[in-house]
C-alpha cells in the first residue's frame, strides 16, 4: 500500500493507494472515535460492481451505515439530485451529523463532496474513487460542485475530504473507454511536470491498457503525488499554480461543449485532442520542437484515442471557447507545452491562430 500526505495545515489528509485500500475505512472510523452514521453515496453501476468488496468493509464498521444510490451519469450532478439526496440523508440520520462517503467516479465525488460541504454547514467526508480519472484527478484537491443548465460546475465549493482511499481492485471492472479517460489525464501530468513518467508511459502503455495492477499502482501514485503537490501550493486555485492542470483543457472543454457533452466524445477524448492542439499552437509560436510534439501525438495514439473532431463544427468550438473566455473573467490564458515535462502560461493567443490550428487539424484527420 502506498501513502501520500496532502499537506493543507488543519485540512491535511492522506491518500491510500493500492489493492485493498478501502480496508482502511474501518481503521479511519476507529481512530476518529466517531459513532456518526455513515452515508455512502454511490451510483447504480458502481453499487453493483463494488458490492462484494464494500459489503465486507461495511460489515467491519462500528457505525450505522446507509446507502443512497443516484443514476450513473452526469444527471446526478444537478440541483434536483442535490435536493433529493440531502433530503434522504436528513430523513435517515435525523438529528445526527453524518460522515459522508463518496463511492464512485467524478460525478459521485462532486455531488457527494458538495453535499458534504453544505449539509449542516459541512460534515466530514471520505473519497473512495472508483474510476482512474477520479483516482488520479478529481478526488484530490477539494473541488466539489453541481451543474446548472447554463454551465457545468457553476455551483460549488472547495471542501477537502478527510481521507482518500484509491483501491486498484475497483479499476478491474472499468470499461476500456472509462480507463482511457483517466489515461488522458495521466498523459497530461507527464507533459506538465514529469518526463520520467512520460518515459514510463511509453514503455508500459500496453500493460496499463490491459489493467495490470502494478502499472496502475505506479501511475495512480505518481499522478496523485503531482496533483497533491500542486494543490498544496494553491489550494483555492488563486495563484496561477493550479492552472497548469488545465493543460489540454481550454480547447478540450470548448470541444466537449460544442459536441454537446454527447456520448460521441468523452472528457478524456476531448482533452487528448486539446493537448495535441495546444502542442500545435506551441509549435507555431516556436515554443516547442516538432520532434517533441510527434512524441506526444504518438503516445496519445497508442493510448487508443481516435483523434477526430468528426462532425463538431469549428464555429461551435470557437463559440464555446469565446464563452469560456468570458466565463473566466476575460482572460485568454493558455497552458502551452515547451517540451515534455515543461509548460508555460501564455496570455493573449490570437483567435486566428486557434482557428487555423483547428482547421489544419481537421484537414489532417
Ligand atoms: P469520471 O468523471 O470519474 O469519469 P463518472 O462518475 O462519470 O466518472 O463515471 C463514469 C461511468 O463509469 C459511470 O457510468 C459509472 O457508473 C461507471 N463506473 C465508475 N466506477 C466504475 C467501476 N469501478 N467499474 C465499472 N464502472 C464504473
Ligand atoms: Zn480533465
Amino acid at each position: 500500500m502506498k501513502k501520500i500526505k496532502v499537506d493543507l495545515q488543519e485540512r491535511s489528509y492522506r491518500i491510500f493507494i493500492g489493492s485493498g485500500a478501502v480496508g482502511e475505512l474501518p481503521n479511519f472510523m476507529k481512530t476518529r472515535k466517531s459513532s456518526a452514521p455513515v452515508v455512502v453515496i454511490t451510483d447504480k453501476t458502481v453499487a453493483k460492481k463494488t458490492k462484494r468488496i464494500m459489503d465486507s468493509v461495511i460489515k467491519k464498521l462500528p457505525n450505522e451505515c446507509f446507502r443512497i444510490i443516484v443514476p450513473p451519469n452526469e444527471t446526478s450532478k444537478t440541483m434536483e439530485f442535490f435536493q433529493d439526496t440531502v433530503q434522504k440523508i436528513s430523513k435517515k440520520t435525523k438529528t445526527h451529523r453524518p460522515i459522508i462517503v463518496a463511492l464512485g467516479g467524478g460525478v459521485v465525488g462532486d455531488l457527494a463532496g458538495f453535499i458534504s460541504a453544505t449539509y449542516r454547514r459541512g460534515v466530514p467526508f471520505v473519497q473512495i474513487p472508483t474510476t482512474l480519472l477520479a483516482q488520479v484527478d478529481s478526488s484530490i484537491g477539494g473541488k466539489t460542485g453541481i451543474d446548472l443548465s447554463e454551465a457545468k460546475n457553476l455551483v460549488g465549493a472547495f471542501y477537502q475530504p478527510k481521507i482518500i482511499l484509491s483501491d486498484l481492485r475497483f479499476l478491474k471492472t472499468l470499461p476500456r473507454r472509462e480507463l482511457r479517460n483517466g489515461i488522458a489525464e495521466v498523459i497530461k501530468y507527464a507533459v506538465i511536470t514529469d518526463i520520467g513518467l512520460f518515459d514510463y508511459l511509453e514503455k508500459n502503455m500496453e500493460n496499463i491498457l490491459s489493467g495490470e495492477e502494478k502499472a496502475l499502482e505506479k501511475i495512480v501514485y505518481e499522478c496523485a503525488k503531482i496533483k497533491a503537490g500542486i494543490v498544496e501550493k494553491d489550494e483555492l486555485d488563486a495563484k496561477d499554480i493550479r492552472i497548469v492542470l488545465n493543460f489540454g483543457h481550454t480547447l478540450g472543454h470548448a470541444i466537449e461543449a460544442a459536441a454537446g457533452y454527447s456520448k460521441l466524445l468523452s472528457h478524456g477524448e476531448a482533452v487528448a485532442i486539446g493537448m495535441i492542439l495546444a502542442g500545435e499552437v506551441a509549435l507555431r509560436l516556436d515554443m516547442m520542437k516538432e520532434t517533441e510534439l510527434e512524441r506526444l501525438k504518438k503516445l496519445i495514439k497508442r493510448a487508443g484515442f481516435f483523434i477526430k473532431l468528426g462532425d463538431v463544427p469549428i464555429t461551435a468550438i470557437m463559440n464555446s471557447y469565446g464563452y469560456d473566455k468570458k466565463f473566466v473573467a476575460g482572460a485568454n490564458r493558455f497552458v502551452l507545452p515547451k517540451r515534455i515535462g515543461k509548460t508555460e502560461i501564455v496570455d493573449d493567443i490570437p483567435t486566428l491562430l486557434i482557428r487555423t490550428v483547428l482547421r489544419q487539424y481537421l484537414k489532417k484527420n
